[in-house]
């Protein structure tokens, strides 16, 4: 598979409350209403992004070992659970990440939306599984953020 971290994203937004962009909303982050990919993909990660004893990385009691050098979020591990740092209701407003500006690479490169504006397939395919509508096609003038959450998905849910 290729490497979808090299994709561009822009703004990352299945947020903490009050962490969002200042024009992160409800009507143009669809992010802020799904959550979707935080409970469909394994959320995979080089161990080395782990918190130190500076704190800074991903916490350690929400990470499991999937191999010598590689960490997992907790719940995440075979696919299709939910993440342990997910919070709400997934599809329902206020979804949400508690441990955003700690969370893993995979999260922060997952976007929504191509830079060309169209729709990541692998996002709508987890908003599928939840019932959620498909994205639209982004043009230049439309007033939507796009987002991103997370995943690394080497091993997806069925
Ligand atoms: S990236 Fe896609 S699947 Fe993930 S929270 Fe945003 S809209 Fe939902
Ligand atoms: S750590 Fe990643 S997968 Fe888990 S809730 Fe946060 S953004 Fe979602």
């Amino acid at each position: 598979m290729s490497d979808k971290r090299s994709r561009i994203a822009q703004a990352t937004t299945l947020t903490a409350p009050g962490q969002g962009a200042a024009n992160d909303n409800i009507h143009s982050n669809p992010c802020l209403s799904c959550g979707a990919c935080c409970a469909h993909f394994r959320v995979s990660f080089y161990c080395g992004e782990i918190a130190g004893e500076d704190g800074n990385g991903v916490p350690s009691e929400l990470v499991s070992q999937a191999g010598p050098l590689r960490a997992c979020m907790k719940g995440t591990e075979n696919g299709g659970q939910r993440c342990v740092a997910l919070a709400g209701e997934i599809g329902k407003e206020g979804v949400h990440c508690t441990i955003y500006v700690q969370r893993p690479s995979p999260c922060r490169d997952f976007p929504a939306w191509e830079t060309d504006g169209t729709p990541n397939p692998d996002c709508q395919k987890a908003r599928a599984r939840f019932g959620l509508p498909a994205l639209p096609h982004i043009g230049e003038d439309d007033d939507i953020d796009p987002g991103s959450t997370p995943s690394h998905r080497d091993s997806e849910a069925a």
